[in-house]
């Protein structure tokens, strides 16, 4: 199978995510999704630009269920290579792809100079818990989709971790083998689901290391700011939601503003841990909304701006 040359986007190469993450320095990254409506785009694009005044070490953008987002993930990621100094990570999931689709659409990340793909095997489209159906000439797992695009070039390949597990693995030792195996198969990083508990983390980074992995894991945080949005994403994702938190935003459920206090508050508080305990960095997950990750990158770094990916290049 012929490889596939990324388009290198500036005379000086950025760093992949791996190559930053080797480097020491504690990344800072920010997912955001392609949206689906023209207003959805501007908001997209006000929180870009206000996340680049922090200089992040990079941005995500997600891979819609099914492919629904394709050519948005495509050309969101490019724009944010070429019409900003971000350094994008395009996500890919499996959902629904023959390999021949998949390598079309990592040929177009390719094009688009983009080097960092996160290599997910997605869940189902319509109900996320549902049957998952492999495509008939595509993959079951997202550790053959890891083998698969580091076989067709120089990508830099993240994976999901899972702190409190996948919801459909067997136990927290099942899902680490799986991971093991992605890292196995050539990833060069994980990036985690959301969580709320900084030692669910630090087990499965000593899971890891019990199966001889020492690849970096960046967690992945998201503040509430919305107590329904967070169950539902929580349920979904198999994220354990603490009772002690659940019954504070209780209280103050029909406040917005005391719910977004208390969401900064707790995220600044496990971020703040995380990295004393040795987390290479933090991935945060901005639903399109830069103001509360902002916050929290704030509190935990105050007012001096993130290094830039081409910085450790
Ligand atoms: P896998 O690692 O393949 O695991 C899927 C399930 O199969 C798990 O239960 C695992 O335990 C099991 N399994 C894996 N390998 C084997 C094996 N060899 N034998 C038996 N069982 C096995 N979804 C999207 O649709 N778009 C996105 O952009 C997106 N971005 C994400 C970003 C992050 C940081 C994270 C954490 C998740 C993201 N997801 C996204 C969600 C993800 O696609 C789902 O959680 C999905 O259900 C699992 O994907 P995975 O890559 O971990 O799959």
């Amino acid at each position: 199978m012929g490889s596939i040359e990324a388009r290198p986007r500036s005379p000086r190469r950025p760093a992949t995510m791996s190559e930053f993450l080797a480097s020491g320095v504690t990344s800072y990254s920010f997912e955001f999704f392609p949206p689906k409506t023209p207003g959805g785009e501007r908001h997209l694009w006000t929180a870009l630009r206000e996340i680049e005044a922090l200089r992040p070490s990079f941005v995500s953008v997600t891979y819609g269920a099914g492919g629904s987002t394709r050519d948005g993930t495509v050309r969101i990621s490019e724009r944010i290579g070429t019409e900003t100094s971000l350094t994008p990570i395009a996500h890919l999931t499996a959902v629904n792809h023959s390999r021949a689709e998949l390598r079309r659409v990592i040929g177009s990340y390719a094009g688009a100079g983009i080097r960092d793909i996160l290599a997910l095997r997605g869940d189902p489209p319509g109900n996320p818990l549902g049957t998952w159906v492999r495509h008939p000439n595509g993959f079951a797992y997202a550790d053959e989709l890891v083998t698969f695009v580091r076989s067709l070039g120089d990508f830099c390949v993240g994976v999901a971790a899972f702190p409190d597990k996948h919801p459909r693995a067997a136990d927290l030792d099942a899902d680490a083998r799986v991971l093991a195996g992605k890292f196995r198969a050539g990833a060069g990083y994980a990036i985690t689901q959301f969580f709320f508990d900084a030692d669910a983390y630090f087990r499965l980074v000593e899971r890891l290391a019990r199966l001889g992995c020492d690849q970096p894991i960046v967690p992945g945080v998201m503040p509430v700011t919305n107590v329904a949005q967070i169950t539902r994403m929580a349920q979904l994702s198999g994220a354990a939601f603490p009772p002690a938190l659940a019954r504070r935003l209780e209280a103050v459920a029909d406040d917005a503003m005391a719910v977004r206090e208390i969401g900064i508050e707790v995220a600044t508080a496990l971020s703040a841990r995380l990295l004393a305990g040795g987390a290479p960095g933090l991935h945060f997950i901005t639903l399109n909304r830069s103001t509360a990750t902002r916050d929290v990158y704030r509190n935990l770094v105050g007012s001096a701006v993130g290094p830039a990916a081409g910085a450790a290049a």
